[in-house]
């Protein structure tokens, strides 16, 4: 049987760094890397942030209320999912966007057994609307629907290579760590997902690999199996 695998991709992953909204180029960029990697012959499930076009605890700026605002941001995860599915599409990856925020018109509703019936079907399936709930990542939503659909693996792709022992953006002197049991992750306090989604991925012990997104031919290379970045079992 192909692995099962779920992919989580940050909003970022459809801009260029710093920028916001959706850039063209890096959407076929990225439609491109999922292209090769689902040739590997896996099951495909890739959840999709929204923080390109809107995080709620950052943008809200104290004027819109939390609940609105994380709201705001499901639906900037559906913005970019139906994105995704177009370059997808245009690059000839069947694919198929299933929601947990009901926007009919728009996208299938999230159904479990829909899910891994498009899976099997060999057609990408794009989680959309985080966990549709408020006071949620997409990160919870990563860990939430990878236990879900059973996933064999999971793939987190980041802005850097791995996860460090501290952050490789203030401290140059940052080490990457290879391999980590999700609970000395969670004793030593690293930061590569939030803690509603650690409990969930600890609870399950899936393997999640944490990589560098912006490495030509790292998800197919994660796809794979192969030990890029940071593996935490
Ligand atoms: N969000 C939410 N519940 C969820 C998932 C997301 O409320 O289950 C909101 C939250 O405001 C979050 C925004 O949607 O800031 C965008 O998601 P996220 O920050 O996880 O996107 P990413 O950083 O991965 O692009």
């Amino acid at each position: 049987m192909p692995k099962r695998i779920l992919l989580k991709l940050s909003g970022e992953a459809l801009t260029q760094a710093g920028e916001r909204g959706v850039e063209p180029k890096a959407l076929k960029d990225i439609a491109q890397e999922i292209k090769s990697a689902v040739k590997t012959k896996c099951q495909l499930a890739i959840v999709i942030g929204g923080g390109n076009i809107w995080r709620g605890v950052r943008d809200g700026g104290g004027i819109i209320n939390r609940v609105n605002s994380d709201n705001m941001g499901m639906m900037a995860t559906i913005i970019n999912a139906l994105a995704l599915q177009s370059a997808l599409e245009d690059a000839g990856v069947p694919t198929r966007v299933l929601t947990s925020i009901n926007v009919y018109q728009l996208a299938e509703p999230f159904i479990r057994r829909k899910a891994i019936r498009h899976l099997e079907k060999g057609r990408v399936v794009i989680f959309a609307g985080g966990t549709g709930n408020p006071f949620f990542t997409t990160d919870s939503a990563a860990a939430l629907r990878a236990s879900e659909i059973k996933a064999d693996l999971v793939l987190k792709a980041t802005q850097v290579d791995g996860v460090y022992d501290s952050d490789p953006k203030k401290n140059p002197k940052a080490k990457l760590i290879k391999k980590i049991t999700y609970e000395d992750a969670i004793k030593k306090g690293l930061k590569f997902m939030d803690t509603a989604a650690l409990a969930l991925c600890l609870e399950n012990k899936f393997p999640l690999c944490v990589f560098n997104l912006h490495k030509k031919g790292n998800i197919k290379l994660a796809v794979s199996g192969k030990k890029i970045g940071t593996t935490i079992y």
